[in-house]
């Protein structure tokens, strides 16, 4: 096969629309160590891609080989594969680049007087001089698939094709807040962001309501360096919203680690939320690999099931020490978009109200793996003590909702309290602490209930038997395919437990680590919904009582969250028209 025909079906992997350039392009300015970028687009790439950036340029010879396939000026050496920091190492985007489109390239590098320009269409040279012109790069690309039809008519709208561009610069511009960018379609200015710090960068791109949306999150293993921001979980969209994981600051997609983040928020979103992130997985070179995926955007692990589990606790700490809360505003038209913590008086140093003891290190088996760094609570000497949160006012609002004030650390709270949730949240958290401690009665079951099982499906009860056993039930295996329950936690129902033992049954194949705490949350929930079902609202409806529910409320763990994911109560931000308040 030429070259040019190889060219161009390896472009067929590495180039599929103009974004695909504009990745390409700007992965090897920032390659080139530029600390400002030019992305000129004209009618969604479909006409021109162009960028100019300020790196260190090439030199005559190495311009005129760039864009043959494999030259790389990133790898010599089989070593040098384990140990890539670039983001370009195939040495294959400008090839098939140049299969695909007309290219014009000016570039110097600043040990050189004078650059070069050069002209390659349909692979070839066709032109190449001397010019006099700034260090870095600047490579227009015009005329994309005019050999390949097929791709050509593949295209999509220019507004389709702008949207995929613009989420390959964001992707970029995130990770490189110590770059400058400008971004312009046909002439007109998309983006123009100077270099700032992290935080700033996504308040660049993502807008000034993201100021007080995002929590640090930070860990250091021996194996991953996690640092970054979670977006308040409660601001979590129904679409998959802003959701950015990096890995040695490659953008990377893996729906296993965007589970571990959402797991870490369970009881704060709902299953159909989607939460924001912006992480960065700093891990050695060696440890993965990103050539699984000619885009370079999927990476595999050594030990996928490690960040996993660090990942998540990592961001559940952040959760627990930041007291992420859902909150409500006046001045917005949807009720959950914009969250505040119990309070902030000075933006640099926040009074949120944290969880000392929070340490979701506790009961996770992979601690005897990693060796965790001793003093994980360095967040500590920056934020205060919690204090006491003291219910003033209530009111009771019909059968279902209460409103009251909290003050907690001379701030008042405005509240609006969903009743019966709040009392499922109370009655739950009492009894999976029940459950825990083994403090449930057990109750006997006249007619023991049986159980049709597959002969696996029973022996992988009768694994966990001890455990089941330590949550108050009674089971016996039978050798003829049968489940005998002797005796279950009393509050639970005879009717529940078909449903129960095939979730038990479906997290243990699901080699789900954590079998012991669902076992206790889902048979906790189904407790509280059979003790709650029948209690009147009504009579919760007075002073006393209605402080005393919200008092245990505000003991709980997670005051804030119904056990099915909704939310219990939610602080009303103290806005104009509650200024009176904020003197009490
Ligand atoms: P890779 O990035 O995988 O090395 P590319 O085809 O993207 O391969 O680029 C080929 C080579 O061209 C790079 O290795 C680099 O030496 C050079 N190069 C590309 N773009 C630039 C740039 N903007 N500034 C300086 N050198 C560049
Ligand atoms: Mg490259």
């Amino acid at each position: 096969m030429p070259d040019k025909v190889i060219n161009q079906i390896a472009a067929g992997e590495v180039i599929q629309r103009p974004s695909s350039i504009v990745k390409e392009l700007l992965e090897n300015s920032i390659d080139a160590g530029a600390d400002s970028i030019q992305l000129k687009i004209k009618k969604s790439g479909k006409e021109l891609v162009q960028i100019i950036d300020n790196g260190k340029g090439m030199h005559e010879n190495d311009a005129k080989i760039c864009f043959q396939k494999h030259t790389t000026s990133k790898i010599q050496t089989t070593e040098d594969i384990m140990n890539i920091t670039t983001m370009g190492f195939r040495g294959e985007a400008l090839a098939s680049i140049a299969s695909i489109a007309s290219v014009e390239m000016k570039t110097k590098s600043e040990d050189d007087d004078v650059g070069t320009e050069i002209y390659i269409d349909n692979s070839e040279i066709k032109k190449i001089k001397k010019i006099a012109t700034k260090n870095g790069t600047s490579i227009s690309v015009k005329n994309l698939f005019f050999n390949i039809p097929a791709r050509k008519n593949f295209l999509k709208s220019d507004k389709i094709e702008m949207k995929h561009i613009l989420e390959v610069f964001i992707q970029i511009a995130i990770s490189n807040n110590n770059i400058t960018f400008k971004l312009t379609n046909n002439e007109k200015v998309v983006f123009n962001i100077e270099k700032t710090n992290f935080k700033q960068r996504i308040i660049q791109v993502f807008g000034q309501r993201y100021n007080k949306k995002l929590f640090p999150i930070k860990e250091k293993t021996s194996i991953v360096e996690v640092s970054g921001f979670l977006g308040n979980p409660i601001d979590s969209k129904k679409t998959r919203g802003e959701q950015f994981l990096y890995v040695n600051n490659r953008y990377i997609k893996s729906g296993y680690l965007n589970h571990a983040i959402k797991h870490a928020m369970e009881g704060l979103i709902t299953n159909d939320q989607h939460p924001s992130y912006f992480i960065f997985l700093n891990i050695s070179p060696s440890l993965i690999d990103i050539n699984i995926h000619p885009n370079k955007t999927e990476v595999k692990f050594e030990d996928e099931k490690a960040i996993y589990q660090i990942l998540k606790a990592t961001c559940k700490r952040s959760i627990g020490m930041y007291n992420i809360i859902p909150s409500l505003d006046f001045s917005t038209e949807q009720s959950f978009e914009i969250p505040v913590h119990i309070q902030q008086s000075t933006p640099k140093e926040p009074k949120i109200k944290i969880n000392k003891n929070f340490n979701p290190f506790q009961e996770k088996e992979y601690k005897d793996n990693l060796r965790h760094k001793e003093n994980t609570n360095n967040f500590d000497t920056l934020f205060e003590e919690n204090t006491l949160s003291i219910v003033k006012e209530v009111i009771n609002i019909d059968k279902l909702y209460a409103m009251c004030t909290i003050i907690t650390n001379n701030q008042v709270n405005v509240s609006l309290i969903d009743k019966k949730r709040a009392m499922q949240r109370i009655n739950y958290e009492k009894n999976s602490t029940k459950i825990k401690n083994r403090k449930i009665t057990s109750q006997r079951i006249i007619k023991p209930y049986t159980i049709d099982l597959t002969v696996l499906d029973l022996d992988l009860v009768d694994e966990y038997k001890q455990q089941i056993v330590s949550l108050g039930y009674s089971i016996e295996k039978m050798t003829n395919k049968k489940l005998i329950i002797n005796a279950i936690p009393s509050g639970l129902k005879i009717g529940d437990l078909k449903e129960f033992f095939e979730l038990f049954i479906e997290e243990i194949k699901k080699n789900n680590t954590n079998i012991k705490d669902r076992l206790i949350s889902e048979t906790a929930k189904q407790i509280t919904y059979n003790q709650t079902t029948h209690i009147n609202m009504n009579s919760i409806s007075n002073e006393h009582s209605l402080k005393s529910m919200i008092k245990e409320l505000l003991n709980c763990t997670n005051p804030f969250i119904s056990i099915d994911g909704n939310p219990c109560m939610i602080n009303i931000e103290p806005v104009n028209i509650f200024n009176a308040y904020k003197h009490v």
